[in-house]
């Protein structure tokens, strides 16, 4: 299975991956300028599950 960074995680739409607005940590994105799909949170969350053990 292939899986591209752009199927994982997108530049945030809130601050356009500036990562701050306005001198203020983008809340959306928790400062990281981009945010994860779905399928991105699908694979942390299995990840997660198994790391934890
Ligand atoms: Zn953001």
């Amino acid at each position: 299975m292939i899986i591209a960074t752009d199927d994982l995680e997108i530049t945030c739409p809130t601050c356009k991956g500036e990562r701050v607005i306005k001198d203020n940590k983008c809340d959306s994105c928790s400062g990281k300028g981009v945010i994860l799909t779905s399928q991105g949170q699908t694979l942390l969350h299995f990840m997660k599950r198994h790391l934890e053990k």
